[in-house]
């Protein structure tokens, strides 16, 4: 059992399609143990994508990331950070497979509806950066 760190993105809420989403999570075993609804920051945005800090889309993906809500969620369930890879699909949806969240919802490779930790690691980082540990109820 373990946990990955789960955004909604701001083409998602826009469409009110969070439920659909949730949903296709669900229904691949991940179960959402927290979540909340809000708005983020230009720093926080720019915190959280910092590894992106020099590429050519990086303004644009800021302006996107907070130019509505998010939904930011933890998910737990056998190799959520695999697990959840694998149903979001490729970053860009023209290239992601059938069935995925990315094929289905995504727009283009930066309206993509979702983000999942890349790592066990930065799952945790990425976790801690968002949420309390009291407001993850896992029982
Ligand atoms: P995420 O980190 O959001 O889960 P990812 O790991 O599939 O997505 P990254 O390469 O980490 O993709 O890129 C982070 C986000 O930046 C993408 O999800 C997308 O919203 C945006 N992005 C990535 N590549 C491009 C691009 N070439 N043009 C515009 N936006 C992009
Ligand atoms: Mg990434």
């Amino acid at each position: 059992m373990n946990r990955t760190f789960s955004i909604i993105k701001p083409d998602a809420t826009k469409r009110n399609i969070t439920g659909s989403i949730n949903k296709i999570i669900e229904q691949n075993n991940l179960v959402i143990i927290a979540q909340k609804r809000i708005k983020l920051s230009k720093e926080k945005a720019e915190d959280f994508y910092s590894v992106h800090r020099e590429k050519p889309f990086f303004q644009e993906l800021i302006q996107y990331m907070t130019s509505g809500p998010v939904i930011i969620q933890v998910l737990e369930g056998d190799n959520a950070v695999e697990n959840y890879r694998k149903i979001m699909g490729s970053t860009n949806p023209e290239n992601a497979d059938d069935g995925t969240i990315r094929k289905l919802y995504g727009l283009n490779i930066q309206e993509n509806s979702v983000h999942g930790s890349d790592s066990n690691e930065n799952a945790k980082i990425e976790i801690s950066y968002f949420f309390d540990e009291s407001e993850i109820i896992n029982n």
